[in-house]
């Protein structure tokens, strides 16, 4: 195994017997394991109450690999690292057991101290689990110590405030990682290549050249499982205020002085601070949003919202958000909008990012009706690339234009599936690179931002907007768009099989 850049660590999981954990956490640990990035020297304590053995803690490792990533090689000696203690996070004698079991771990696999403490638990305990951490002695070590957060970090401004100032009683913010999984997405970590490595996009990156830009994140599936914290979250919590706005950020940031974690994190910080607020009254005219109603989706009926399983029969709660956002520094002053769009149950499972250019001065083709607006479009998920719309001449005599598309396909470039996000994210945590983990400015930013808009949703009378599940969203979101003279690009259009 080589293991040049494996690192050496107790990694502990709360939860360990959960969903996240099953599909996203054990798979990805596999892949790191597999590839030698986890050193022999690593250990792994799972947690939760079920009062599972070892032996039966990794039976369950052993199935999720076998169901998630559908190998098994290697499978008895990565499953040999894992121990399971059952513990009731409210229960303080259970962190003195963990603490024990954490102290023979680390002489066992000489682990110099290092730990890493993974909370994929429901919020409501992550500050009585920081606490304790402290309290018990568990962050009493030589090593590093790291806490890592699932979203949602907070319900607005306030709550997020309240539990980061808890946790910040026991984990300074350089060994707080809060996860966006979105930033461990191989084409959200491109955005800042595609802008910053290219010499042709950086000179037409700003409001001289971009006319608009637009980031979708579209979802087929409807609430599913979800829908007790889902009916307390709705789409502007759920999506806007972490995955749309870190994307945002990423894209219309200053080139960082250097790529550390610090100079990155704070230009992101200076977007979300130049965010044009949007006050009351305001609200309706850049932000809209929606709940799915029944519809069809693969030819097959579905019911809305309000039908699913613990949904409110009146529920308000939007599973739709478009918006349009306004930066207001050098860079897009004076009129280049960002709209926003994210939502359940619509045509498509995508997440893209157009950047229309403006039309260019004078058109010389103008009897063309070919004649089409430059764009860069960055698929995130499920296809990756990047793809460059351009106009080029029609063979033959005459003068008449084509839309050509140039087409960079991730996957096809490897022949295999870029890593997953979590596998990223585990990797750069385990590393102590923070850069893709964010940062209390940017989170208390982006719920400033977003409570503006959800105190008038919650305070408004009227019927959410409704649309038909299998369609891009309210009417409402295409008038907004259009109120500029834009309109929202078809996804199914730019997938990157529809390249020429
Ligand atoms: P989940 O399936 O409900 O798992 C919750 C875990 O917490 C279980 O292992 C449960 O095990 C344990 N638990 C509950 N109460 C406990 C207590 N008092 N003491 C100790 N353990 C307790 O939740 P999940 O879907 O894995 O989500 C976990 C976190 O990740 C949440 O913050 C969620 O928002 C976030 N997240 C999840 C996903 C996903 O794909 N699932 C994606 C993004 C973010 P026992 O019942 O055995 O105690």
């Amino acid at each position: 195994m080589n293991s040049n850049d494996s690192s050496t660590s107790l990694i502990m999981i709360f939860g360990a017997t959960g969903d996240l954990a099953k599909r996203k956490l054990y798979p990805s640990l596999y892949h790191l394991y597999k590839k030698g990035k986890l050193a022999d020297h690593f250990a792994v304590i799972g947690t939760a109450r079920r009062p599972w053995s070892h032996e039966e803690f990794r039976e369950n490792i052993k199935d999720s690999i076998h169901s998630f990533v559908g190998a098994d090689e290697q499978i008895d000696d990565f499953s040999s690292h894992f121990y399971y203690q059952p513990h009731d996070v409210t229960d303080s004698d259970s962190y003195i057991q963990l603490k024990t079991l954490a102290e023979e771990l680390d002489t066992k696999y000489s682990l110099q101290g290092n730990r890493i403490f993974y909370l994929a638990m429901a919020p409501e305990f992550f500050g009585t689990i920081a606490d304790h951490l402290k309290a018990d002695g568990l962050t009493d070590t030589t090593g590093f110590k790291r806490l890592v957060i699932e979203k949602p970090f907070g319900h607005d401004l306030e709550s997020a405030e309240q539990l980061n100032a808890q946790i910040r009683q026991s984990f300074p913010e350089e060994e707080i990682y809060r996860i966006d999984h979105y930033l461990g997405k191989a084409m959200v970590q491109n955005i800042e290549v595609i802008r910053f490595a290219n010499a042709f996009f950086e000179p037409l990156w700003n409001n001289r050249y971009i006319s608009n830009i637009q980031i979708t994140s579209s979802e087929k599936l409807g609430v599913e499982e979800r829908a007790r914290y889902y009916e307390t979250s709705g789409a502007l919590r759920d999506m806007v205020q972490n995955h749309m706005l870190q994307m945002l950020a990423l894209l219309a940031m200053e080139p960082p002085i250097r790529l550390t974690t610090d100079e990155i994190r704070s230009e992101k910080v200076k977007v979300f601070r130049a965010l044009r607020p949007i006050e009351g009254n305001e609200v309706n005219e850049y932000f809209v949003r929606g709940q799915y109603g029944p519809g069809t989706i693969d030819k097959n009926e579905v019911v809305g919202y309000r039908d699913e399983m613990n949904v409110d029969p009146d529920s308000q709660t939007e599973t739709f958000v478009a918006g349009k956002l306004m930066i207001d520094n050098f860079r897009w002053a004076g009129g280049v909008p960002f709209y926003i769009r994210t939502g359940k149950r619509m045509t498509t499972k995508s997440t893209k990012i157009v950047i229309q250019f403006k039309d260019i001065p004078m058109n010389l083709y103008n009897n063309n009706e070919q004649l089409q607006p430059n764009l860069l479009v960055i698929h995130i998920q499920p296809d990756e690339g990047i793809t460059l719309h351009l106009n080029a001449k029609k063979s033959g005599q005459n003068m008449q234009t084509n839309p050509v598309k140039l087409n960079f396909s991730n996957e096809g470039s490897n022949g295999i599936n870029t890593p997953e996000a979590y596998e990223k994210l585990l990797y750069d945590c385990l590393h102590g690179d923070a850069t893709n983990f964010t940062h209390w400015d940017e989170v208390a930013l982006s719920w400033k931002f977003v409570d503006k808009i959800s105190e008038v949703w919650e305070q408004t009378n009227s019927e959410i907007p409704k649309y038909a599940s299998g369609t891009m969203g309210p009417e409402e979101a295409e008038k907004l768009i259009e109120n500029d003279g834009f309109f929202w690009w078809n996804l199914n259009d730019l997938d990157v099989e529809n390249c020429d």
